[in-house]
């Protein structure tokens, strides 16, 4: 077998230079691509690491999103004082990922474009109308989160593009949680996982909703349930189960050796409803434009 080529560029350009053939691949952490190349599934001729692109690594508040760089690693996720701030469910999806170990190497980037549909980050993100940005030689171009994610480990990136930034909208006032369901260890993969974003009222109505589902179905999907069954009304408990309900309706659960879909269908609902009643006891979002926090400066606001 030929020696793997192993390049570590240090600028987006150089990266983005060296892609092109079909056995060339990106490395992040590597932590889902070395088990690839190990078990054989896939060949690589040229190895790209991306972890020297310090721009990459770059969480930055501007102009009213969240602009996290792909190589921002899952554990700097949930640390970071940005994301906590203006997406907590992010930050909480991200450090309950797998263990600390991996979520020390892992970047967002790698985490999106491996596509396990049991990846904690997903959810969150399609429930907060998350884009992803995609960069080649021949130019730039996004995507919402939920075009993205075609199937089981299946994107809509091309073998000469670089995923280089994911942005979630800054949106004060919105209220969120994650939950997930993880029958074996705690750090295992979740048998289901939901991602609620809502916001409500000044009479405390609901006026808007997204739902995350991941782990049930061959991707991670976005849920937008009838309004018929939520606006203008409180978040009540029965409300809360009969959008479980929907959302549970709605999934197309894959079976495995492990869990029926039946049962997959029934703890969605189950994990929506929890996630309704998390966001509903949540605080809602705070502002960026009138903050006055000492975070932030007189334009963007970053973070390494
Ligand atoms: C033991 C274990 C337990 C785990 N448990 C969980 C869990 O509970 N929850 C969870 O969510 N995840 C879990 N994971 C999965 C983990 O989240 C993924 O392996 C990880 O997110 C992948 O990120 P990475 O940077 O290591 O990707 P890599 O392995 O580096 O890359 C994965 C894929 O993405 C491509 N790629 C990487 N970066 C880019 C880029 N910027 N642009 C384009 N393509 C790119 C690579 O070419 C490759 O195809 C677990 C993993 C392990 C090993």
């Amino acid at each position: 077998m030929p020696a793997t080529e192993f390049l570590a560029p240090s600028t987006l350009e150089e990266a983005l230079g060296a892609l092109g053939g079909d056995d060339t691949h990106l490395l992040g952490g590597g932590t889902a691509l070395a088990l690839l190349l190990k078990t054989g599934m896939v060949e690589a001729a040229r190895v790209v690491w991306l972890g020297r692109v310090a721009e990459l690594r770059a969480i930055t508040e501007l102009d009213g999103e969240l602009r996290i760089g792909a190589g921002v690693t899952l554990h700097t996720l949930s640390s970071s004082p940005l994301v906590r701030r203006h997406c907590p469910s992010l930050a909480r999806a991200a450090g309950l990922a797998a263990n600390i170990r991996v979520r020390a190497v892992a970047t967002l980037g790698g985490h999106l474009v491996h596509a396990d549909p049991r990846q904690d980050c997903p959810p969150v993100l399609l429930a907060c109308g998350a884009t992803v940005h995609l960069a080649s030689t021949a130019g730039e171009r996004a995507l919402a989160l939920d075009e993205f994610l075609v199937s089981f480990l299946e994107t809509a990136i091309l073998p000469t593009e670089v995923l280089t930034y994911v942005h979630v909208p800054i949106e004060p006032g919105r209220r969120e949680a994650y939950v997930r369901f993880t029958p074996g260890s705690e750090d295992d993969f979740p048998t289901v996982g939901a991602a609620v974003a809502l916001r409500a009222d000044d009479a405390g109505a609901l006026t808007d909703l997204e739902i995350g589902v991941g782990a049930v179905g061959a991707r991670a999907t976005r849920h937008r349930p009838d309004p018929a069954l939520w606006r203008g009304r409180p978040c009540t408990a029965p409300t809360a189960r009969a959008i479980g309900a929907a959302v549970a309706a709605d999934v197309a659960p894959a079976p495995d050796h492990r869990r029926s879909a039946r049962y997959r269908r029934h703890v969605t609902g189950v994990m929506v409803e929890r996630a309704l009643s998390d966001a509903w006891g949540a605080a809602p979002l705070p502002g960026t434009a009138t903050d006055p926090s000492p975070e932030r400066g007189a334009g963007a606001l970053h973070e390494h």
